[in-house]
């Protein structure tokens, strides 16, 4: 059995105090779930306080990205380690967002799911497809060029410390979502994808998210499907009762 997980990217959005609140909010609404992991990304300069709002709480907290060195002089860059000590759990790695507008490649996705790892930390590795690669066939060959680069030398114990979100780029943010099948399709193909590369225990144990416009009502049916095994969820994580009635699905 798979525990699912639900995490909630708050991407640029919300001060300290406003993350705080949102937290505060939300931990009553799903306290008695035990069911599902529950994990919130806020931004880097919230994690700390965060981090202390959750301790105690059934939800963890994953960042939006890290870097893979641990120190050094690296200006502007956060180490896994220091995410760990902000109180993360989890880092998102590979948003198609970074992958848009910050020339994150599936070498840097390797490179920092490895640092986070190592670092003790289970990393959210995001894959998927543009409207134009969809829409010219390319789904299949994009994603299996996404997860070989980015989980390139993994090794197969390194698994229980990865997760993967498939969130095609048509139906992020766009109100737009795949259909039930569509999403499952995919899933499928990543998870006989995992089994070819990983080995099939592997393939069976390894979460994969679906994201793009996950909402209370269309949840549900997202997670009736075989191969789908959470979500990441943008817009709707942003209000505490509506990401408390996706964690409560
Ligand atoms: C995301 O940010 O990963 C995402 C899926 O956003 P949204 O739910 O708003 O589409």
């Amino acid at each position: 059995m798979r525990k699912p997980v639900i995490a909630g990217n708050w991407k640029l959005f919300k001060t300290i105090t406003e993350s705080v609140a949102l937290v505060n909010e939300l931990k009553p609404l799903v306290a008695g779930n035990q069911g599902v992991e529950i994990v919130v990304a806020p931004v880097f300069t919230a994690l700390s306080r965060v981090g202390d709002a959750i301790k105690g709480s059934n939800i963890s907290m994953a960042s939006q990205d890290c870097y893979w060195e641990e120190e050094g002089a690296f200006t502007g860059e956060v180490a896994p380690k220091l995410l760990k000590d902000a109180g993360c759990s989890h880092v998102i790695i590979g948003h198609s967002e970074r992958r848009q507008y910050f020339g994150e490649t599936d070498l840097t996705v390797n490179k920092k799911a490895k640092a986070a790892i190592a670092a003790g930390l289970s990393a959210i590795v995001c894959v998927g497809e543009s409207l134009t690669e969809r829409e010219s066939d390319q789904t299949f060959n994009v994603i299996e060029t996404q997860i070989k680069g980015g989980l390139e030398g993994l090794a197969d114990l390194a698994f229980t410390h990865i997760v993967i979100a498939y969130e095609p780029v048509w139906a992020i943010g766009t109100g737009k979502t795949a259909s039930d099948a569509q999403a499952q399709e995919v899933h499928a193909f990543i998870r006989q994808l995992i089994a070819r590369l990983f080995g099939k225990p592997v393939a069976d144990a390894v979460r994969i998210l679906y994201g793009g416009s996950v909402k209370p009502d269309n949840v549900k049916g997202l997670m009736t499907q075989p191969d789908i095994d959470g979500a990441l969820v943008g817009g709707a994580s942003l209000k505490a009762e509506s990401f408390a009635a996706i964690a409560n699905f």
